[in-house]
């Protein structure tokens, strides 16, 4: 079986995706120049975009991860949406950067409270990068302070990110043939 066959549409290539990255490595060096700066990436989504930024970035950078329990319709609105794996590293006096995969709704950063906790650690800054972003659909107000791209409304996997816990691999960003998640 190959991954890539389960393919209907590239919507970003490894080329664009590569050089989209180094840009915001360059970006964020010159911003946090002279700096202590810390990435914290929200796994599992962020890994592969993390791993790639932080070797566009020039100036010295730390990483950590958090892990973030995911939500159904249910837990949304009862706000149950958790840190389910929290920082090795402290975080005081540190510019923190949160990496993440695609911001969507902008549940997932506004209900785990995850911007609001990490800055009551005693961080110097609290900045949020992300990959992808789908203004479309946002219901919550986040502040992004770096972006990728802007993706239209449509589900989208690889670099990290995943349908049903798979394709994250791909190298690329890509929308899966709709008879993948039985849209026929
Ligand atoms: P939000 O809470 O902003 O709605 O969504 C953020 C999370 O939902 C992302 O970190 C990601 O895990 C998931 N997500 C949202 N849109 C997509 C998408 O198009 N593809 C994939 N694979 N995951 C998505």
């Amino acid at each position: 079986m190959n991954l890539r066959d389960d393919i209907a549409q590239i919507l970003l290539t490894e080329e664009q995706i590569a050089t989209r990255v180094k840009e915001l490595g360059q970006q964020i060096s010159r911003d946090y120049e002279g700096k202590d700066l810390i990435l914290v990436g929200i796994l599992k989504g962020a890994a592969i975009f993390l791993a790639d930024l932080v070797r566009a970035i020039e100036i010295p950078v730390a990483y950590d991860f958090v892990a973030i329990s995911s939500y159904g319709a249910d837990s949304r609105s009862a706000g149950v949406v958790r840190i389910i794996k929290d920082l090795d590293e402290s975080l005081v006096s540190k510019h923190v950067l949160v990496v993440e995969d695609i911001v969507d709704t902008g549940w997932t950063l506004r209900l785990s409270y995850l911007l609001e906790n990490l800055r009551s650690r005693k961080a110097a800054s609290v900045r949020v990068c992300t990959l992808l972003d789908k203004p479309s659909r946002r219901e919550m107000g986040v502040k992004i302070d770096y972006t990728g791209f802007l993706v239209e409304d449509k589900y989208v996997v690889g670099y990290g990110l995943d349908y049903a816990g798979e394709y994250r691999s791909l190298p690329f960003i890509g929308v899966l043939k709709p008879e993948v998640y039985g849209g026929g």
